[in-house]
């Protein structure tokens, strides 16, 4: 196939609309590979991308432009599709497959991207969505075969929200300790990620969940995919109510917010020799007594999506298991600027997948 044009839906200013577009596209060179998207899941981390950058606390703001990312961008880094060019370098693949793309490129050269950990290269990111055009578009260019996943009978829906939301709380849930039956696990923050992170630690460890969020239907919808318990952090007293409720055995905090009154939550509901995984970039500054590092022999580390491996790995586990699934809802790709507003004022449950 020829392609000569991709439709993309990208902002040209920061925190501008969507507007489409039409860009050539060269024939693919070497081992690049093109993909028909069919779907791209809608992630929270789009708002910051399209904002242009992250409150670091303090007043700060991160920016994506001084790190070097480029206008106009074109977001969308959860794409599944169906392979329709091959560089003439590219193996593994052929034409018609269906596949799920990994879109945390690093260099791809260094032995961190050799081991398949691009998600945290040291040498340069060039995430699909970001840095390179990503999968608000009729077609992606993804710069090598290796960052494809065959996805085979799975729906290409669902497969989508792996590339992010799936392997974000896959690999966050993988860096605690393997809890025991005893043991809870606490997640902060039901949104798409949490609500997956909800669904894959009932179905991968024996650990109870007791889910954390504002929103009653959020809420809800976690009790229905694994919580055993569901509490709003802003009830009076909701940090002794959970800590109650779950016997003081609280093992792990996965805070998928990342705001101040989260990560100062999770710090406390864990217990003694417990872990913080945080992994929201909501934003702010984290602050804690330094005393209760020792008193409580606390671990508190960061989780930035996933390797291309937890991707492979992930993809096999929903072809062997019935995974609990997180609500779905299908927009056309021309609703983007809706969908993100959405998104925005929290009115989503679970993922937004478009459709071009
Ligand atoms: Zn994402
Ligand atoms: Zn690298």
């Amino acid at each position: 196939m020829n392609c000569s044009c991709a439709h993309r839906w990208a902002f040209r200013a920061w925190g501008g609309a969507l507007e489409e577009r039409a860009d050539d596209l060269t024939p693919a060179a070497g081992h690049e590979v093109t993909v028909r998207v069919t779907h791209c899941g809608m992630c929270h981390s789009d708002l910051h991308v399209q904002a242009g950058g992250f409150d670091m606390g303090g007043g700060t703001q991160s920016s994506l432009e001084r790190s070097g990312v480029r206008l106009p961008v074109t977001m969308g880094h959860e794409i599944a599709g169906e392979v329709v060019e091959l560089g003439p370098d590219a193996r593994g693949m052929a034409l018609g497959d269906m596949v799920v793309v990994y879109p945390w490129i690093g260099c791809g050269a260094c032995p961190v991207c050799e081991r398949g950990d691009d998600h945290v290269c040291p040498r340069a990111s060039r995430s699909l969505g970001i840095q390179l055009p990503g999968g608000y578009a009729d077609l992606v260019r993804v710069p090598h075969a290796r960052y494809l996943v065959p996805i085979g009978a799975l729906d290409p829906a669902r497969a989508a929200t792996f590339a992010c939301a799936g392997i974000t709380a896959f690999s966050a849930i993988r860096k605690l300790n393997p809890p025991t039956a005893e043991d809870w696990v606490a997640i902060i923050g039901c949104g798409g990620v949490g609500m997956t992170a909800v669904a894959l630690c009932s179905a991968t460890t024996k650990a109870r969940i007791v889910a954390i969020d504002p929103d009653p239907t959020k809420r809800e919808a976690a009790l229905r995919h694994g919580a055993a318990l569901a509490f709003d952090p802003g009830a009076p007293d909701a940090l002794k109510t959970i800590v109650k409720a779950c016997g003081g055995n609280i093992a792990g905090v996965i805070d998928f917010v990342g705001a101040e009154s989260s990560s100062s939550m999770a710090v406390n509901l864990v217990r003694r020799t417990g872990q913080v995984v945080i992994v929201g970039l909501f934003g702010g500054q984290f602050r804690m007594p330094l005393p209760l590092f020792a008193l409580k022999s606390l671990q508190i580390s960061g989780s930035y999506v996933g390797s291309l491996n937890d991707l492979r790995e992930l993809v096999a586990l929903a072809q062997g298991t019935m995974l609990p699934q997180i609500p779905l809802t299908l927009r056309p790709l021309a609703q983007v600027n809706q969908a993100l507003s959405d998104l925005a004022q929290g009115r989503v449950v679970g993922r937004v997948v478009l459709q071009p």
